[in-house]
């Protein structure tokens, strides 16, 4: 992609992850270095089993760590970097949250951080889409609380009337004719990329749902945008619409 994305901040969450996947090493082999006497008495093909499947639970978390960053430096999508990246996100993740409380740093700075690292995967990404294979996702706390419009049913009936993001955001869907929806919630969320399948997702919202979205969707690329929260969470939110319309402009086939 040849728009801007942020993505400083990725190394905080790449750090930590690393250091999570060293602990793991150490700790697994020193666990199977106690019981491997044990092993070898039950089975010798016990202990070659278990031991064969160890390596390969470090080669694949290597394998895949070393993808993660090449792709993530390089922004080169790498034809095998796909299910590097998923291994990356399944086995290290929640580990890696679990080991940043540990250490004191907050979800919220390790959630964004995964944003930042998911949106360099990203600008690896180097081809064009058609309008119907992008879909924006937006949260239902952009709405002005205000507003008693009723768009998560149909976001078109906004009026456009400048007091929240939503209005510009309905005229950018209009102007590229790319599909717009309001997600609720997860499940909403689910239902709406069923029906639109869409090949590519513009998604705002604060970290933890972003996050969450992002796991859930993979390998469907999701461009993460954090939402402001000038009023605090989930209450009068704001989006810059302008990295939307320069992530859409780099993004649509030239036709
Ligand atoms: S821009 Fe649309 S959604 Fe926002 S307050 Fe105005 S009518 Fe309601």
């Amino acid at each position: 992609m040849d728009f801007e994305i942020k993505t400083r901040g990725k190394e905080l969450f790449l750090a930590l992850s690393t250091v999570t996947l060293i602990l793991m090493m150490v700790i697994t082999t020193v666990l199977w270095w106690f019981v491997s006497p044990r092993l070898h008495e039950i089975s010798e093909l016990l202990a070659k089993l278990s031991l064969t499947a160890l390596r390969i639970f470090y080669f694949v978390l290597v394998f895949g760590t070393v993808f993660v960053y090449l792709t993530s430096y390089f922004e080169r999508n790498f034809l095998i970097a796909r299910f590097a990246v998923r291994s990356f996100i399944r086995i290290l993740y929640p580990i890696t949250v679990f080991l940043g409380r540990i250490f004191g740093i907050s979800k919220e700075r390790l959630r964004e951080s995964f944003v930042y690292l998911n949106n360099s995967f990203i600008k690896a990404i180097k081809k064009r889409f058609d309008s119907h294979e992008i879909l924006i996702l937006l949260p239902h706390c952009l709405q002005c609380t205000e507003c008693g419009i009723r768009i998560t049913v149909d976001i078109h009936k906004c009026q456009q009337c400048g007091k929240c993001d939503i209005g510009e955001l309905t005229k950018l869907a209009k102007k590229y004719n790319i599909p717009l929806a309001i997600a609720t919630g997860g499940t909403l969320a689910r239902k709406i990329i069923v029906v639109h399948k869409p090949k590519f997702i513009i998604a705002v919202a604060c970290d933890r749902d972003l996050v969450d979205g992002l796991r859930e969707v993979f390998p469907i690329p999701v461009y993460g945008v954090l939402n402001e929260r000038p009023e605090g969470p989930c209450v009068n939110t704001k989006v810059e619409v302008k990295k939307i319309d320069l992530a859409l402009e780099s993004l649509l086939s030239k036709s």
